[in-house]
């Protein structure tokens, strides 16, 4: 059977015993979409798997950039997953195949290589210790069409929060998914691809693309991103600096270290880029030491340099995360890691110490190794306590102990980090931008209160809720989360039925979200620990933070999910979401 706006079919790639095969998408779209969804999906039956899986939107919509990039955490043991845009997601539709499922692992390094349909298993050997950008360059010699995702040094060296690398930008960053790669001994995917996908109804989605694309630029993210160095670096800076968790650090320091990080991008920016069909544009092209790179500074990386490394010198916290992005490791993790050996005296902030120490976790030499276990472990070795979310993994470079909905989001998280779900949550902007807050709030929830970032309200419950299953719509559909924010989603819901021919109502893609929600909480039942379903200790424990209201908000949570006091999914609720056969 023809599907508009799907390839049809998911490629499943079986590295030890080197056989591929395929499988139709339309086996779970209807239940699950595409991206988040499905990827979750495949992953319940198969956890070894990695899984790369596009959306029916991915290629067609404003924003339409993205995949989702999910496989079993070797830091939490739970769901590691991580969203990416650029345009590898879309490359690889025109190559052929909806997705990627890879099992198994190679006895010796291998690339994948798809072009058009046509797939081959290549030898990695020469590409081994290669940092990620010589990968992408030997592996593409500069040539535009070619896509790569790739590992750098971390993932090949078992670092446990290295990401996968989507050119020089994108990086599917947390949960260690690039550990699981190279553990497979998977070095590279490159794709090239020329045949594209059809939509059902051209002229429909032509008319729905325009409407899409007007509402992206008339939102206040466009005019945020629009001017990039004197608007969104200082916006985002400021932003991070109430929860980057050093406490003794003023208010006017971060205002001085905002203004120093402005005029150092003022003079260094020489462009903007974008993935695929983004008029959002996010990223930052900066030339600095005779070499152009993007940087995106809103999942805050470079905040994350600046203000938990107390790195004042943009320099170098631009050394820092270009550091990161060459090795392909997850900065957020990196920088937590390495403020962590700054307490045991390993290294001080705010010196090359820290290019050194990276270096070090990177090859893992002397303590570099058990740095390189990440956080939980590390603390575990050293006896010395730190600061981590669910499963062990660190924190989403920020402190959520002023902000009680992302407290509750990392407590019940069963997929990757926290910022999978909260991306954008109007209690986070409270401080700077308070009509905008509590106005999102009384849109969504109809009471403003869910703005406050010290509310325990039932609305505040039910805003994460909502903002939870909007991630999962934009992450199961192949659209960046910061458009779908800014679009209504009876858009999302038009764009859908004119490239697929299906329709699909706001209800039904809240259910589908509720589905996935489920099912990313089953798996954890299966093959995780509940018990984790509390914020970190050092979290719950400031004075700021009430764990008996947390509590229960967490009750609150549960029974909005459809889940039992202990945070189990009823048996009403699985058979609902039409669950019922995978328990
Ligand atoms: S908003 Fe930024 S990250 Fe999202 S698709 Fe657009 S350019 Fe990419």
């Amino acid at each position: 059977m023809v599907m508009f706006g799907y390839t049809g079919k998911i490629l499943f790639v079986d590295l030890g015993s080197k056989t591929l095969r395929t499988e139709p998408t339309e086996k779970y779209a209807k239940d699950f979409l595409g991206g988040r969804g499905i990827a979750t999906r495949i992953l319940y039956e198969n956890p070894d798997a990695l899984v790369f899986m596009t959306g029916p939107l991915t290629s067609f919509v404003p924003s339409g950039s993205r995949m989702d990039v999910v496989a079993v955490s070797p830091v939490t043991g739970l769901i590691g997953g991580s969203s990416t845009g650029g345009e590898f997601p879309s490359a690889l539709k025109f190559a052929g195949y909806d997705g990627i499922v890879i099992t198994g692992k190679s006895e010796k390094p291998v690339y994948l290589r798809i072009e058009n349909g046509e797939v081959s298993i290549e030898s990695a050997e020469e590409l081994w210790g290669l940092n990620v950008f010589d990968t992408i360059e030997a592996l593409t010699h500069g040539h535009p069409d070619l896509r790569v995702a790739c590992i750098g040094r971390a993932g090949e060296n078992g670092v446990k929060f290295a990401g996968i690398s989507f050119s020089h930008r994108n990086l599917a960053s947390r949960g260690g998914l690039g550990t699981v790669m190279g553990a497979k001994k998977l070095k590279a995917i490159l794709v090239h691809g020329t045949e594209g996908t059809k939509p059902y109804n051209p002229v429909e989605l032509m008319s729905v693309f325009e409407e899409i694309q007007e509402s992206i630029i008339s939102s206040g993210e466009f005019l945020r991103f629009k001017d990039w160095h004197v608007n969104f670096i200082p916006t985002i800076l400021k932003l991070r600096m109430p929860y980057f968790g050093d406490y003794e650090r003023e208010w006017e320091k971060a205002e001085e270290a905002a203004m120093k990080a402005r005029e150092w991008f003022e003079e260094h920016t020489v462009g903007r880029a974008s993935c695929f069909s983004c008029p959002l544009r996010c990223w930052g092209l900066v030339k600095y030491d005779g070499e152009t790179l993007p940087i995106n500074l809103c999942q805050g990386t470079f905040p994350a340099a600046t203000f938990t490394l107390k790195t004042e010198d943009p320099e170098l916290a631009w050394r820092i995360y270009r550091k990161c992005q060459s090795e392909g490791l997850d900065m957020m993790s990196t920088v937590a890691v390495v403020a962590y050996a700054s307490r045991l005296g390993l290294v001080e902030l705010g010196t090359e110490e820290v290019l050194e120490m990276i270096e070090k976790i990177v090859t893992r030499q002397g303590e570099g190794d058990i740095l390189a276990e990440g956080i939980k472990r590390a603390s575990e070795h050293f006896g010395v306590p730190a600061v981590y979310v669910k499963g062990g993994m660190e924190s989403w470079s920020s402190d959520v102990r002023p902000f009680v909905g992302s407290a509750l989001i990392s407590a019940v998280a069963d997929s990757g980090s926290v910022n999978r779900a909260l991306y954008g949550f109007p209690e986070f902007y409270y401080y700077i931008k308070k009509e905008q807050a509590e106005m999102m709030a009384t849109r969504f929830v109809g009471d403003v209160e869910a703005a406050y970032p010290w509310s325990y309200s039932e609305s505040k419950v039910r805003f994460a809720v909502l903002w939870e299953n909007l991630h999962i719509i934009a992450d199961s559909l192949g659209v960046c989360v910061i458009a779908l924010l800014t679009t209504p989603l009876k858009l999302w819901a038009k764009a859908y039925e004119a490239v697929t021919g299906e329709k699909i109502t706001e209800q039904e893609l809240m259910t589908v979200a509720e589905r996935t929600r489920t099912l990313e909480r089953l798996f954890t039942l299966k093959h995780g620990d509940r018990k984790d379903d509390l914020s970190p200790r050092l979290f719950r424990d400031e004075p700021k933070l009430d764990r008996e209201k947390l509590e229960g908000m967490k009750r609150v949570y549960y029974s909005l999910r459809g889940w039992d006091e202990n945070g189990v999914p009823k048996p009403e609720t699985i058979e609902k979401l039409g669950l019922g056969d995978l328990v």
